[in-house]
């Protein structure tokens, strides 16, 4: 069967993949009409330029034809009138007339030119436009006067052509027809230059059109096929255009989400799978982790080795987060040195053991410009549902932890309620715990443990005092808690027990029968913390019996299995173990006769209330009760009074503790009670 992890991994890559697809799968869908939209859309873009390119070019040549034709014609004109014409005239003006010769040689000269139908129709005309001659009725008498423009222009400029369509009627009656042609005017001159009539001539144009057409069809060939070339390439560059676009797009679109140094998610990408995690788990009831990973040292490697190494450095991380972790896990750079973990499926007591193994990987030693360089990484998590319900809190707890953990130099910090409140001073204080630990600024002063009976004292409880250059003595209360939130917890409760032990083993030497009591939190049962203790016990040369670990009820309800591992290995080799503040807790009864456990603490909230509260003396009763039925020693914490002290003596109390006898006091003090304390 595949395990809840497993299937959270499943589900929600099947998820991931199915946000991921259905863009793919529709655009499939839609692809066929797209593209089929695209094509037309590209052949309409880039036939119109081409097709209007081709009309201008086709208008401008036939109008460019109709020129060439009238320039022919034009030239075709000057050489009758050069040649055919004036060469039999006599020079004077035609309006006055043909005289004999002119007539006959006229007329034998055009019959010739209209039977090889160079021209259709010639006539000549005076200056005024009188028809003078006409090649068609060579002997008709002079025309009536008129008045004619183009006759007029021809005279004065030398030439004027149009292109006409000439019926029969207007030419020789025998065509029915329009028949194309330029209709030419021009200049008749003299042997001295001088214009004495103007010749109309109707020149077809057909013959010219022909030539012409031949040349323009070669030419028109010519353009369809460039146009259609042109075309061909336009098309080719705006697909490949268009292409490239997609293409930029896409790596846009990827460069958007995916963070481009390492290749990693960024951070929409991370929202996105921050929502799909908690949405899959919420269907499978199962946690998701959400973890803010920041590098401790990593300016001084950018400083020192320069951003070019600062960015392979970067990568290497990217690479050692990647691999640390599961293949449904995500790893995102949120930017700089920040990086952003989703652990769906995670459980909130094993994250701790994933992110020491995660800042192992990142810690390993890296070759960078021939330097070995190592940094460090703080993490600041938060689990879903317990620390938070939606995705945004989620992401602004994990934030909130980090920033804790980086205050505190710590290595992980989970987030807790608490944790809001850390305002800059409380923040600077955990900078200062950090140096006062390892200053000697902390102090442990002790509290004496009475026994009922003898009223010796017979053990002391070491607790810890911080000696703040400004605040004067900080009680344990003020930073303990601080301290548990931030990983320093580690450090302190080994100078505590170090400490703790050497003091016993000063004293032992006078009072071989003391014990001495440290108190462990909740936190120092995730560390190797008994193969250290038994390390110091043979150190400090103090029997391990002589040594209680108090430990409060609470510590076992976060991780019971690893607790209960952690305190036999400690009983096995013959250290006690103490259930503190005892009755704030909910252990449960069944449990309490399994667990390695020499000894209960009452807590003292009970112990003080009963002398007044005959309900509280009942629970004290009954759990003293309860202790010795186990085979536990009792301790009463709390004891203010004679009148409780006589009432617990009466119940069987074993040992107590409390301002009656003496409240924790130095080291000094605390020797001084030993000889001079007896109460009975
Ligand atoms: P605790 O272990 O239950 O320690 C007993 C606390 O009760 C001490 O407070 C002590 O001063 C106080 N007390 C003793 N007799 C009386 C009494 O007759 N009446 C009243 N009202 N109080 C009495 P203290 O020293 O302020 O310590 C508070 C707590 O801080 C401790 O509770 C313990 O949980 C924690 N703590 C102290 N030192 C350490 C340490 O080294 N490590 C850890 N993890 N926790 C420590
Ligand atoms: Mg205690
Ligand atoms: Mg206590």
């Amino acid at each position: 069967m595949a395990s809840p992890q497993y299937e959270v991994f499943l589900i929600w890559q099947k998820q991931l993949k199915n946000t991921r697809d259905l863009p793919i799968s529709s655009s499939m869908d839609h692809f066929g009409w797209r593209g089929v939209r695209r094509i037309a859309a590209a052949v309409v873009v880039t036939l119109a330029p081409v097709v209007w390119l081709g009309a201008v070019l086709v208008h401008t040549l036939t109008t460019e034809s109709d020129r060439a034709a009238l320039r022919q014609a034009e030239t075709q004109a000057h050489t009758v009138a050069e040649s055919a014409i004036e060469p039999l005239l006599n020079g004077t003006p035609l309006s006055a007339g043909l005289d004999a010769q002119e007539r006959p040689a006229l007329t034998r000269a055009t019959t010739s030119l209209l039977g090889t139908e160079t021209v259709v129709s010639l006539r000549l005309r005076d200056t005024t436009g009188r028809v003078v001659f006409d090649a068609a009725h060579p002997d008709s008498p002079m025309g009536p006067p008129v008045v004619d423009d183009e006759v007029e222009t021809a005279a004065s400029t030398g030439i004027v052509t149009k292109l006409t369509t000439v019926g029969a009627d207007e030419i020789d009656g025998s065509r029915t027809d329009g028949m194309r042609a330029v209709e030419a005017y021009v200049a008749v001159h003299a042997r001295g230059g001088q214009v004495v009539g103007v010749a109309e001539l109707y020149i077809p144009y057909a013959p010219i059109a022909t030539a012409l057409n031949d040349s323009l069809h070669h030419l028109l060939t010519v353009i369809l096929v460039g146009l259609a070339a042109l075309w061909v390439a336009l098309g080719a560059i705006l697909s490949s255009v268009a292409v490239r676009i997609r293409r930029q797009g896409e790596r846009t679109e990827q460069i958007a989400l995916h963070d481009p140094l390492t290749g990693l998610p960024g951070r929409s990408l991370y929202a996105d799978r921050v929502e799909a995690a908690l949405a899959a788990a919420g269907r499978l009831g199962t946690e998701v982790a959400l973890v803010v990973v920041d590098l401790d040292r990593f300016k001084e490697v950018n400083d020192t080795l320069g951003h070019r190494n600062g960015d392979d450095f970067l990568r290497i991380v990217a690479t050692r987060l990647t691999a640390a972790l599961r293949p449904g896990d995500t790893v995102a750079r949120l930017g700089g040195d920040e990086f952003g973990l989703v652990l769906p499926g995670a459980r909130g007591d094993s994250v701790e053991t994933i992110l020491h193994r995660v800042q192992e990987a990142v810690g390993q030693e890296v070759e960078l410009a021939g330097v070995a360089i190592s940094v460090e990484a703080s993490m600041g998590y938060a689990m879903w549902p317990v620390d938070a319900c939606n995705a945004d809190a989620l992401v602004q707890r994990a934030d909130l932890a980090l920033y804790a953990a980086k205050t505190a130099r710590a290595e992980i910090v989970r987030y807790h309620p608490g944790i809001d409140e850390f305002d800059p001073q409380r923040l600077g204080l955990i900078a200062e715990l950090r140096r006062a630990i390892s200053a000697g600024d902390l102090v442990l002063h002790y509290q004496p443990k009475v026994d009922a009976m003898s009223g010796h004292v017979v053990a002391f409880e070491a607790l810890v005092r911080w000696m703040h250059p400004v605040r004067g003595l900080v009680p344990p209360s003020d930073f303990i808690p601080i301290a548990e939130s931030t990983g320093l917890i580690g450090p302190l409760t080994r100078w505590v027990v170090d400490s703790a032990l050497a003091q016993l083993a000063e004293w032992s030497v006078s009072h071989p029968e003391l014990s001495m009591a440290v108190n462990i939190s909740a936190r120092n049962l995730r560390d190797d913390l008994p193969g250290w203790v038994l390390n110091r016990l043979v150190a400090h040369r103090v029997p391990a019996d002589r040594v209680v670990l108090e430990i409060t009820e609470t510590s076992f309800a976060t991780d019971p299995v690893r607790a209960t591992a952690l305190l036999e290995e400690l009983s096995a080799a013959g250290v006690k173990v103490s259930i503190d503040d005892f009755g704030q807790g909910y252990t449960s009864l069944g449990s309490l006769g399994h667990l390695p456990v020499s000894e209960l603490k009452i807590d003292r909230g009970f112990v003080i209330a009963m002398e007044r509260n005959a309900e509280h003396r009942a629970i004290v009763a009954s759990v003293i009760e309860l202790g010795h039925q186990l085979g536990m020693t009792v301790v009463a914490e709390g004891v203010e009074t004679d009148v409780v002290y006589a009432e617990l003596r009466a119940l069987g109390c074993d040992t107590m503790q409390g301002y009656l006898f003496s409240p924790p006091v130095p080291p000094a003090a605390a020797l001084a009670l030993i000889d001079r304390f007896v109460r009975v």
